[in-house]
């Protein structure tokens, strides 16, 4: 798993078994895109519902919204986007690629060693003298031949307007918080919440990155779940850790390893937070960060009062106390979080006949099919039809008679199917099956009648 050529062989079977495409891949492609197919958009979807179901329906005082895409201007302004949410660029003055200064630092310090260096801490300056002292070369061409670094921002423009004199400038959001903070009003009115309360968000967001790259770890257009928690400034302490504890707890129960996992305090702070952390994950490529916890103070609901001229204040109905909330922030990638789940999941299991066999460990409520049914010889399909409609009811099941059934325990290994129902003459006779486990292999006898809530107690679902 610490291989890096197990990120090559891990896009190769997402192509392959239909988890993830490139995107517009009939013309060539469109860099830094990728399309989720038949297998991908399940086990994505059952990341979702399990992200929800711990931080919405699990959640006390907890409540979801589903926010535009596209908003208003000024909500960039107030957030602070439209002015710096930007990254260092440089250019290669050689080859005319584009690279971001932190990351070329970053990379070259991976490389030779050098651990513990704050370089979210460094001025551009600092970064510049950094790069031309350790003449740290450009990875697509090797000159170190560099302009300037600049600050690049990464929000996606485009127009609003319907004639061609008239059209405003608009953004396609870069987060999704921004969404839940503009309807902090309207969802305390309508939910009658009493702060502290959280609001939640999955949604599309769209960066101009300049290095994206490692598969989905970081492209243009990306998923994120969002929790934004809002509390009283003496509680913000506590909420954080709290988060900070349910951000790891939520990534253990998705079947990411502890051993794995690692909380890492960002060095440099922005001016209004108290503190932040990135929970960070062991990819292919090294540590890196999975997702983010900050304590923002009441920075952004301050910020939208001042611009938007609503008042954020929150009257306590036990102290009579007037406040503007502070706010702990939780923000996930939901593709990046897929990424560490299909590094984690992948397997080569060298079997006693000397053959290898690629697993998928998913958890049985994150695998994208939990069950597959085949029947043994193609003259028994019929009886296995019925199975298998018995089973499409109560669970994401799959049918394959095609091949031998060596192959297609395979191919359901590859896809991580916790389960496979074989058919056999057994089937007619004495209305059994046999269902055999992914992890150990081992088959079960089991009766017809007894399947479905034998797969619910195996699946723990
Ligand atoms: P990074 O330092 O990796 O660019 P960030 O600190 O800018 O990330 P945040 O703005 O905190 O990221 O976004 C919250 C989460 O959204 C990240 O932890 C990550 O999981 C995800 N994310 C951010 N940018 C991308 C991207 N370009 N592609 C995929 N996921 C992303």
């Amino acid at each position: 798993m610490e291989k890096l050529e197990n990120l090559d062989k891990i896009v190769n079977l997402c192509k392959g078994r239909g988890f993830i495409f490139q995107g517009s891949e009939i013309y060539g492609g469109m860099g830094n895109t990728w399309d989720y197919g038949p297998i991908g958009i399940e086990l994505k979807n059952n990341v979702k519902r399990a992200w929800w179901k711990k931080f919405v329906q699990e959640a006390d005082n907890s409540f979801g919204v589903d926010a535009a895409i596209l908003m208003n201007s000024r909500v960039w302004d107030a957030s602070g986007h439209t002015a710096s949410f930007s990254d260092p660029k440089m250019d290669c003055k050689n080859c005319k690629t584009r690279h971001r200064a932190d990351n070329l630092i970053e990379d070259y310090n991976k490389k030779h060693g050098v651990e513990n260096m704050a370089v979210d801490a460094m001025s551009n300056e600092e970064m510049q003298a950094y790069i031309t002292e350790h003449q740290i070369k450009c990875p697509n061409c090797g000159k170190c031949d560099w302009t300037e670094i600049k600050n690049f921002n990464l929000m996606f423009s485009t127009k609003r307007g319907v004639t061609d004199s008239n059209q405003d400038v608009i953004y396609l959001r870069p987060e999704t918080a921004q969404g839940e903070f503009v309807n902090f009003l309207n969802v305390q009115r309508t939910t009658r919440a009493k702060v502290p309360f959280g609001i939640a968000q999955i949604g599309k967001a769209f960066r101009n990155e300049i290095t994206p790259g490692n598969f989905i770890f970081r492209t243009i257009e990306f998923e994120q779940m969002e929790h934004q928690f809002f509390c009283h400034e003496k509680d913000g302490e506590k909420y954080y850790n709290e988060y900070k504890q349910k951000a790891w707890d939520f990534a253990t129960s998705v079947g990411l390893k502890p051993e794995h996992l690692r909380f890492k305090d960002h060095d440099k702070l922005a001016f209004y937070a108290k503190a932040a952390c990135d929970l960070q994950y062991l990819f292919p490529m090294g540590w890196n960060e999975l997702n983010g916890i900050h304590n923002r103070t009441n920075h952004d609901l301050s910020r939208h009062q001042e611009f938007s001229g609503k008042s954020m204040l929150y009257l306590d109905p036990i102290t009579n106390e007037r406040y503007v909330p502070n706010d702990i922030e939780y923000s996930i990638g939901c593709d990046r979080l897929i990424l560490a789940l299909l590094c984690e999941a992948y397997d080569e299991e060298l079997l006693e006949n000397g053959e290898t066999r690629i697993v998928m460990h998913f958890a049985p409520h994150i695998a994208p099919y939990k069950v597959a049914v085949l029947p043994l010889q193609k003259n028994l399909s019929e009886k296995a039809r019925e199975v298998f409609k018995k089973l499409q009811t109560k669970f994401m099941a799959t049918y394959d008679e095609a091949g031998s059934i060596g192959k297609r325990y395979r191919r359901q290994d590859e896809i991580g199917t916790p389960y496979c129902v074989t058919i056999d003459f057994d089937s007619l006779e004495k209305d059994t099956v046999t269902v055999r486990d992914r992890d150990t292999m081992k088959q079960d006898i089991v009766k017809i009648d007894e399947l479905v809530d034998y797969l619910q107690q195996k699946l723990g679902l």
